[in-house]
C-alpha cells in the first residue's frame, strides 16, 4: 500500500496521481458504470476535463438498470447513504478497499488524533449506514466504547467506569447525546475527562464554541467524507481549514461558482473545473473527487457540496502542505430572489461566525418562495435578542456579498424583493440520530 506523507513537492504528487489514473482508466473500461466513455488510458490529469462528470443520480441509474457487470471485483462489504438527498445509495467497497483506503484513513490519518493511551467513546449511526461503523471508525490501537443512539445509556454507564478521554462522532448524534439524563445527572457528568472531539462526516457548524466551552478544551477536529468517496479531508493541529486527503492519490477538482451560474442558466452546457492544488485561496465552488476503490473507480464524481479553499498547496505547520478547505453547505440548498442565486451555503457560513451580542445554538432557516420572506429561527443565548439579529442580519448581508459581490444589495431587500425575518425558539424538535434539515423551502 503505497501512500504520500504530504510533504512531498506538487510533481511528485501529481506523477503520483497520474499512475493511478492510469491504472484505474485501464480497469474501468470493464465496467458498464463507464460503457458510454471513450477511454484514452494514458490520460494524465491535466487532460481529465475531457472526461464526463459523474452525478450521484447517474450512479443510482446505472446502478439499478445493470443487475451485473457494474463492479470490477466482488464486493467484500455494502456502505448504505442515509439517503437524505435522492434515495439512499448502496457502495461497496472490497476487502483491498478496505484495507487500503480505510485502513489508511483510519491508522495514519485519524492516528494523528488519538493516542495509544487514549479511551474513545465513539458514536455511531447503525450499519450500513455511516463510514463512522464500529467496526471501522478508528485506529486499532485505541480502546472504544462503540455507540448507537439507543444504547447511549448504556454507553454512560461504562463511560462512567472506562472514564473516556475523547469524543468521535457525527455533530448531530454527539448533540443527542447531551440532551440525555441518567440517574439525575446529565451526560456531560459522565464525560468530564474528555478532552478532545473529532467530528465525522458533517460540519460541527455553530456548535464549535459551544463545545469548546464545555469541554474547556481547543482540540476539536473536523473531518469531512463521504460512504463514497472515503475520508475527503480533515482539520490538523493547525486549525486553519481541511487538508484534502490527496495520501493515497485521490484527485480533487473544484467547479467555481460563476461556472456553476452558466449551467445553470444554459441547459446542457458543461462546467469547467479546475484542479484544487492549482487554485488560490478563497476560490468557491463545487467539489469534485476521482477516487481509486478497487470494487469500481469514481471519475469526477460531484459531491455537491460548494466548498472554499483556504490555503492552496502549501506549507503548513503540520508539514502537510495538501489545500484546505472549508465546507460552506449544498450546492442544491439554494434561494432565487429577483433572477439571482443565494446559496444557502452561504448563509450556513454566516450564522457560523462569531457574534458579539451572542451565540447561535442552533437555527433553521425556512425559505417562503411565495411571500419572499426568509425566516431565521434561532435558538440563542444573548443578553440583547434584538440588537443580536440585527448583527445576525449584517453579517448575512457581509457574507452574501463576500462570496457574490454586488449579488443582493441592501437596497435591494429594503425594497421588499427579500424580506429577512428573525424568531427566537427555544427547541427544536428531534428525533434521535437523524439530521435536521437547517434549510427548507416553503410554498415553492
Ligand atoms: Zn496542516
Amino acid at each position: 500500500m503505497k501512500f504520500l506523507d504530504g510533504s512531498e513537492p506538487l510533481e511528485v504528487l501529481e506523477k503520483f496521481q497520474d499512475s493511478e489514473l492510469k491504472k484505474a482508466l485501464k480497469n474501468a473500461k470493464h465496467s458498464l458504470m463507464y460503457e458510454n466513455y471513450k477511454f484514452d488510458e494514458e490520460m494524465a490529469i491535466a487532460e481529465m476535463q475531457t472526461l464526463p462528470f459523474l452525478k450521484a443520480s447517474q450512479y443510482q441509474e446505472m446502478f439499478w438498470k445493470h443487475s451485473e457487470g457494474i463492479f470490477l471485483s466482488k464486493p467484500r462489504f455494502w456502505y448504505c447513504t442515509s439517503g437524505t438527498t435522492g434515495g439512499a445509495k448502496w457502495f461497496p467497497r472490497t476487502k483491498k478497499d478496505m484495507d487500503a483506503y480505510v485502513g489508511f484513513d483510519f491508522e495514519k490519518i485519524r492516528g494523528k488524533y488519538f493516542t495509544k493511551e487514549e479511551v474513545v467513546l465513539n458514536l455511531t449511526k447503525p450499519l450500513p449506514i455511516g463510514s463512522g461503523s464500529v467496526t471501522l471508525g478508528l485506529p486499532s490501537y485505541v480502546e472504544e466504547i462503540p455507540a448507537y443512539p439507543h444504547v447511549f445509556e448504556n454507553a454512560l454507564r461504562l463511560a462512567e467506569k472506562r472514564k473516556p478521554t475523547a469524543i468521535f462522532g457525527v455533530p448531530s448524534i454527539i448533540m443527542t447525546l447531551f440532551d440525555l439524563e441518567l440517574d439525575g445527572k446529565r451526560a456531560m457528568d459522565f464525560l468530564k475527562q474528555v478532552k478532545k472531539i473529532v467530528f465525522l462526516a458533517e460540519g460541527v457548524g455553530t456548535n464549535r464554541g459551544i463545545f469548546e466551552k464545555l469541554f474547556k478544551t481547543k482540540e476539536i477536529y473536523e473531518t469531512y467524507g463521504s460512504v463514497e468517496l472515503g475520508l475527503i479531508a480533515y482539520e490538523c493541529g493547525s486549525h486553519s481549514g481541511m487538508h484534502l486527503n490527496e495520501h493515497m492519490g485521490k484527485i480533487f477538482e473544484i467547479i467555481p461558482q460563476d461556472e456553476l451560474k452558466k449551467e445553470m442558466k444554459k441547459e446542457g452546457y458543461v462546467p469547467k473545473a479546475l484542479n484544487v492544488n492549482h487554485v488560490g485561496k478563497g476560490t468557491v465552488g463545487e467539489l469534485v473527487a476521482t477516487v481509486f476503490w478497487e470494487v469500481l473507480p469514481l471519475f469526477r464524481y460531484r459531491t455537491s457540496d460548494l466548498v472554499e479553499v483556504q490555503e492552496g498547496f502549501s506549507s503548513c505547520g503540520c508539514g502537510c502542505r495538501y489545500p484546505r478547505i472549508k465546507v460552506l453547505g449544498r450546492r442544491d440548498e439554494m434561494l432565487k430572489v429577483g433572477g439571482e442565486t443565494i446559496y444557502a451555503a452561504w448563509l450556513h457560513s454566516a450564522l457560523k461566525s462569531d457574534f458579539s451580542n451572542g451565540i447561535i445554538i442552533d437555527y433553521r432557516m425556512i425559505m417562503d418562495e411565495r411571500e419572499k420572506v426568509l425566516t431565521f429561527k434561532l435558538k440563542a443565548s444573548s443578553k440583547n435578542e434584538e440588537r443580536f439579529a440585527s448583527e445576525v442580519k449584517s453579517k448575512v448581508f457581509e457574507t452574501i456579498d463576500k462570496y457574490s459581490p454586488g449579488v443582493l444589495t441592501r437596497e435591494f431587500i429594503e425594497k421588499g424583493m427579500l424580506k429577512m425575518n428573525f424568531e427566537y425558539v427555544k427547541e427544536f424538535e428531534k428525533t434521535p440520530g437523524v439530521k435536521p434539515k437547517k434549510f427548507l423551502i416553503k410554498n415553492k
